[in-house]
């Protein structure tokens, strides 16, 4: 059976919109925008509790932050979110009271959503909610959940809190909970589309979807965001900004020089922006740090280079004429300098020498100019 209307805040036409975005996310057939927007309106939505540990609340500013239509009316009004410690209005024994009802009433069917990192040294002492450490919340509320989302890269891995010398014993949702389906959404913060994506995926077909060796959802983190940067015919040209503010960051060149970890990092980022106006880092000139990349995050400095792995373009991209403009090195030689470097180095080093035609200065192997 199916709701009449969907929404006061989002339009019929808006919400097929979405529907058949979402689709497309997945990688459905066409056809199946329908289907997903059946199961949407269906009735018996699902309920969701959300629980919130060691972070920033970044994860639930990022989806009520989203526009055009409101990702958060389309997902509020998806599920039933039956606890969510920053939005509900009840608070004390009140909120904790909704918690056990949820907890009761909808054992073994419920989606349990995690925010934030759980800290597990001197049993968990520090973060409590409701006399309750993370760990014995997480431990309890799991018990009953049918699957487990953990959003954001602090939920998923530990995030910032669980970088040496941890001094908490943060850990990700999947390091204490083995006998549930965990799928992480990584990001800091995440794509709220990712996150309704998995939702009505979940919704219409009851099942998760497809994940990667890091409980992350293919179709969300199966691809490196450099594939699809705006910055990748720069790269492909050797044309690299060679330090913030100058002619070439100024110009749009690709920010791989200044640590940009995009040639190693499994997001949409790229494709699936971010606050509905089209943005995300590279393209406000920041580079990417990583961040859905535990191995990058905790262990490459911020300004240094990562592996390149794809060094030239795919046969499916323009090519990229630079002798009509007269400088600069073709993309191979782009590419296996970079790979020499990386191999030279080891995994996680740096690709820094200077390329033949940079007008920059001279780097040495960590990236730093001499
Ligand atoms: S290195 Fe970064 S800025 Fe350059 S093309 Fe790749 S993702 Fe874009």
């Amino acid at each position: 059976m199916e709701r009449d209307s969907w929404s006061r805040d989002v339009s019929r036409r808006d919400f097929m919109k979405v529907c058949m975005a979402v689709s497309a996310m997945l990688g459905l057939p066409f056809g199946m925008a329908e289907t997903v927007a059946a199961a949407a309106m269906a009735d018996g939505r699902p309920a969701v509790i959300w629980l919130h540990f060691q972070e920033c609340t970044g994860c639930s500013e990022s989806l009520l932050r989203a526009s055009h239509p409101t990702v958060a009316s389309l997902l509020l009004e998806t599920i039933s979110l039956d606890y969510h410690e920053t939005l509900m209005a009840g608070a004390g024994h009140q909120a904790e009271a909704a918690l056990h009802a949820s907890m009761h009433d909808n054992h073994g069917k419920y989606l349990l959503v995690v925010e934030g990192a759980i800290p597990t040294r001197q049993a968990g002492i520090f973060c409590k909610v409701a006399g309750k450490t993370a760990l014995e919340s997480l431990q309890e509320v799991a018990a009953g959940a049918q699957a487990i989302i953990s959003i954001g890269t602090c939920a998923s891995y530990g995030g910032i809190q669980a970088s040496a010398p941890n001094p908490t014993g943060a850990v990700g949702v999947s390091d204490i909970i083995k006998d549930k389906p965990v799928i992480n959404l990584p990001g800091c913060p995440p794509n709220p589309y990712n996150l309704l994506s998995t939702i009505l995926y979940f919704m219409t077909f009851n099942k998760l979807p497809d994940l990667d060796g890091m409980g992350r959802p293919k179709f969300a983190y199966g691809r490196r965001l450099h594939e699809h940067c705006e910055r990748r015919p720069h790269f492909d040209a050797g044309r690299f900004a060679q330090a913030f503010g100058d002619e070439g960051h100024s110009q749009g060149h690709c920010l791989y020089k200044l640590g940009c970890k995009g040639p190693a990092t499994y997001a949409n980022c790229s494709v699936n922006r971010f606050n509905d106006i089209g943005v995300w880092p590279v393209s406000v000139g920041h580079p990417c740090i990583g961040c859905t990349e535990p191995a990058i995050l905790f262990n490459t400095a911020i300004a240094d280079k990562v592996q390149i792995h794809e060094p030239t373009p795919f046969d499916s991209y323009a090519p990229v004429d630079l002798k009509e403009k007269g400088k600069g090195p073709d993309p191979l030689t782009t590419g296996i300098v970079g790979l020499a470097a990386g191999s030279a180095l080891g995994a996680g080093a740096v690709v820094a020498r200077r390329l033949p035609g940079d007008s920059g200065t001279e780097e040495n192997d960590h990236g730093q100019t001499d």
